[in-house]
């Protein structure tokens, strides 16, 4: 039988061997040990990851948490996984690959893919963590993709405090070079193959603006209802209280998206 390792360590405090309150989906995570730290609100299962590392998360968790509620109204309390490697996030999250990605969502809670996270400033990881905790609170089903990565990037970057011509620098220096899409990005933007990396950074840019352009001219709140409306009634019934179908916000968009880096 293997031995199963549980240390539940309250942020700088002593640690409780096997502590009871570990939720069930913790304890069966790896069979060579889980350390789990909590923040605040946020409670992080690390993988042969440093405490201090988990630490870091879960006040990047705490303040993610923070920000969505803020946004969407409701309580958020973080549950955060952070795997020895991208292989092992693949692997919980059930996937091939995750190429690029900093952290998933995987049903009610965030996978970091640890070498790509490692790799963010604090300001990314903020974004990232607030980004991925958009989709466990608000949800995703029946969300078109630019809608469902738009509303978590609107989320991610309200507070990060970037001018827009950095954070969307791929868009930026595609827009400056005169070309830009005709469409919304659909599902095959967003494929995580490796292949098109770029693509990929200005897919989630153009999601970004078509959420923030939303907001900008019918307020946050509006934006809200909006996605919460997409996810039960369409996309289509969503819009028409605001005067739009995907045509009219498409091009009121592109006019939008240009306008930001003229
Ligand atoms: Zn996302």
């Amino acid at each position: 039988m293997s031995c199963l390792l549980l240390l539940a360590v309250p942020a700088g405090g002593a640690p409780a061997v096997g502590s009871p309150v570990l939720p069930p989906e913790l304890r069966s995570l790896w069979p060579d040990g889980v350390v789990v730290r909590r923040g605040a609100r946020s409670t992080v299962a690390g993988h042969r990851t440093p405490p201090s590392v988990l630490d870091e998360v879960a006040r990047h968790a705490d303040t993610a948490a923070q920000r969505v509620s803020g946004v969407l109204g409701t309580s958020v309390r973080p549950l955060v996984v952070v795997p020895a490697s991208a292989r092992e996030a693949a692997d919980l999250a059930g996937v091939a690959r995750l190429d690029g990605l900093a952290a998933v969502a995987d049903g009610g809670r965030v996978i970091v893919v640890p070498e790509a996270y490692a790799m963010l400033n604090l300001t990314g990881k903020s974004v990232v963590l607030t980004h991925e905790l958009t989709h466990v609170a608000a949800g995703t089903d029946g969300v078109p993709p630019w809608l469902r990565e738009g509303f978590a990037d609107y989320v991610g970057y309200r507070d990060a405090g970037l001018p827009v011509p950095v954070a969307a620098a791929e868009l930026a220096a595609e827009v400056r070079a005169g070309r830009l899409q005709k469409a919304l990005p659909g599902p095959e933007a967003f494929a995580v193959d490796g292949r098109d990396p770029g693509r990929l950074a200005r897919a989630y840019q153009e999601a970004w603006l078509a959420c923030r352009f939303l907001a900008d001219r019918f307020g946050e709140r509006t934006l809200v209802r909006l996605y919460r409306d997409a996810r039960t009634a369409g996309v289509d019934r969503a819009l028409a209280p605001l005067g739009l179908s995907v045509a009219t916000l498409t091009a009121r968009w592109r006019a939008y998206v240009r306008h930001q880096f003229a």
